[in-house]
């Protein structure tokens, strides 16, 4: 009670202000944290719709099934791709600045955005979340995980458990958004190692950005070999390029 009045001042006295436009507001359908987004920007956020279920990328007005003809015929080692957002402006900035310039309040931002977009989505929660880890070099240059800054108010509020220690990215592989999208499939592959055991049968990967899936391709791959059932993926932004 205490703590909510404590809210309520502090809102009317220092009211969230939207990271887009910087318009000092208010938007519904988000929890009034410091940074926000005001309603004309939340709905002028990319969005495109139908996906295909199982990796997020658009279907066509002439697709009669939910799955995209690329995972009919070679479908990918994930059961179900749930995506908040197209990759794309006003987002993208957002995500940019979370990763290169340290804007840990745009992550939780992001991750408020994720929460609302699963809660209406997600039927099936799954047993545990596991953030898409850095390799320790990169880690110790950026000081934080943003996959993990994201996965952590997610756990928090569907109350499942977050593992971001089983698993480990062994190489310091290139920059993805460098290279083409057969040479990011190569770059990622072996690039994951699961130590212990993991006790959960249904897991969902975490990470802001997906582009050709190589990444989540070869976390997932992984989990599936340390017998893990079912591995969904749970991402902020799809990039809606067909790359495979
Ligand atoms: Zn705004
Ligand atoms: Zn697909």
């Amino acid at each position: 009670m205490v703590n909510n009045w404590l809210k309520i001042t502090q809102n009317f006295l220092y009211p969230p202000f939207c990271a887009l436009c910087g318009d000092a507001t208010r938007c519904a359908t988000l929890p009034q944290i410091p940074t926000s987004l005001c309603l004309p920007c939340h709905d002028d956020l990319p969005r495109h719709h139908p996906r295909c279920t199982r990796c997020a990328l658009p279907l066509s007005a002439t697709d009669d099934s939910s799955l995209c003809g690329i995972c009919q015929q070679h479908p990918p080692p994930y059961t179900r791709t749930y995506t908040a957002f197209s990759y794309g402006p006003p987002l993208s900035p957002l995500i940019q600045a979370l990763k290169f310039e340290r804007r840990l309040d745009y992550g939780l931002l992001l991750s408020q955005l994720m929460i609302a977009s699963l809660s209406r989505d997600c039927a099936t929660l799954p047993d545990v979340l596991i953030p898409v880890p850095l390799h320790r070099t990169r880690l110790a240059q950026r000081g934080f995980n943003q996959a993990l800054e994201l996965a952590r108010p997610l756990a928090r509020h569907f109350n499942i458990a977050l593992d971001s220690n089983s698993c480990q990215r062994l190489r310091s592989t290139k920059q993805q958004s460098q290279l083409a999208a057969d040479e990011r499939h190569q770059n990622m592959k072996g690039a994951f190692r699961i130590s212990g055991t993991l006790r959960q049968r249904h897991a969902a990967i975490i990470d802001d950005v997906m582009s050709t899936g190589s990444t989540v391709d070869a976390l997932a791959h992984a989990l599936r070999c340390h017998g893990i059932e079912q591995v969904d993926v749970w991402i902020c932004a799809r990039a809606d390029r067909h790359w495979r």
